[in-house]
């Protein structure tokens, strides 16, 4: 199936992409998290959403679960890790997996800080964002997973019943792991910060301030990669994407909205962006649909 419209992305922008595309009575799929996002889940108190004074992220979260299901919109779990401009349609890669659709919203939102040093030289050649993508590339090898949040532990898990030897190096307060509640016994938790990954031509090591470990793969598992990587060709301005007024990008029938769209971060802002996103992209498919009309 080819969809109208494939959103990435399930914070304020992306479901209010969705509501919007929804409204006008377009095919779309989005894709996210079942808690839709770690930066909604962590706010302890919002006070500058309209409507919802003092409220917290987790109530918000209930808020946005109940509109988005009034309406009938479901979140599908793929991890988009690439995503190519076909010309008239996209094509967005989740491991084995790839999906269609004439149009695309970016509303991965950002990763707060850095990235550590190596990891984008090394992405692709043993640097990888999405573990359940890539695990069966690294059956019986040793690999590292760098975690930002907890769904790390997961993505740990399941390459290590894969891996001969599976580290994890948690990059977020983890009194739960600590305790050993999440993560397989085998796994080796390194609770240090890395400071560089290393390799040839391949990756071959972690290094810490005074430890090294030998490796075949590197995961970094975190809320969102950077939308350079994630879409060749796409014109970015420092680590946000370059768009217009009309949340377009330089590709056609791509659009962008919230964080990965640049500053403010806020929950409004995103969601108000999220509907110029799908507004436009509603207009770049009926232009598409006139042009073919024409064209027979
Ligand atoms: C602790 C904290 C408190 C905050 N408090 C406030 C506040 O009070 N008021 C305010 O206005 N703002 C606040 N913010 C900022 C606010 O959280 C962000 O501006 C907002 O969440 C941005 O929304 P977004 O939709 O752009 O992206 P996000 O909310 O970051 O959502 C992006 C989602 O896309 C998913 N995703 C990313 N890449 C992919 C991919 N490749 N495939 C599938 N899914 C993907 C991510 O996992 C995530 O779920 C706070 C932030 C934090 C961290």
């Amino acid at each position: 199936m080819r969809y109208d419209i494939a959103i990435v992305g399930s914070g304020p922008g992306g479901l209010s992409a969705a509501i919007n595309a929804k409204i006008r009575n377009k095919s779309l799929i989005l894709f996210g998290n079942e808690n839709l996002s770690n930066k909604l889940e962590k706010a302890p108190e919002i006070n500058n959403y309209l409507g919802f004074n003092e409220i917290s992220g987790e109530d918000l979260i209930e808020k946005f679960k109940e509109h988005i299901n009034s309406m009938g919109i479901e979140i599908s779990k793929h991890k988009i890790t690439n995503i190519y401009a076909m010309g008239d349609y996209f094509a967005l890669m989740s491991g084995e997996n790839m999906f269609e659709a004439k149009t695309v919203i970016l509303a991965t939102g950002v990763q707060y800080g850095k990235a550590i040093k190596g990891e984008e030289e090394y992405l692709g050649r043993g640097v990888g964002y999405c573990a359940t993508c890539d695990a069966p590339l690294y059956k019986e090898k040793t690999v590292a997973v760098i975690g930002y949040n907890s769904e790390a532990e997961e993505e740990a898990n399941f390459l290590n019943e894969l891996a001969s030897k599976t580290y994890f190096i948690p990059m977020y307060k983890n009194e739960g792991l600590m305790r050993g509640n999440n993560l397989d016994e085998a796994i080796e938790v390194i609770n240090e910060r890395p400071i560089e990954i290393k390799g040839e031509t391949l990756v071959n090591q972690v290094a810490f301030k005074n430890l090294e470990i030998d490796v075949d793969g590197v995961f970094v598992i975190k809320d969102s990669a950077s939308p350079k990587t994630l879409v060749p060709g796409l014109e970015t301005e420092g680590s946000h994407v370059k768009v217009d007024i009309n949340m377009k990008t330089n590709i056609p029938g791509c659009f962008a909205c919230g964080d990965c769209a640049g500053k403010p971060y806020s929950y409004i802002k995103a969601a108000g962006q999220g509907q110029i996103a799908a507004i436009n992209a509603v207009s770049y498919i009926d232009q598409l649909k006139l042009k073919e009309k024409n064209n027979n």
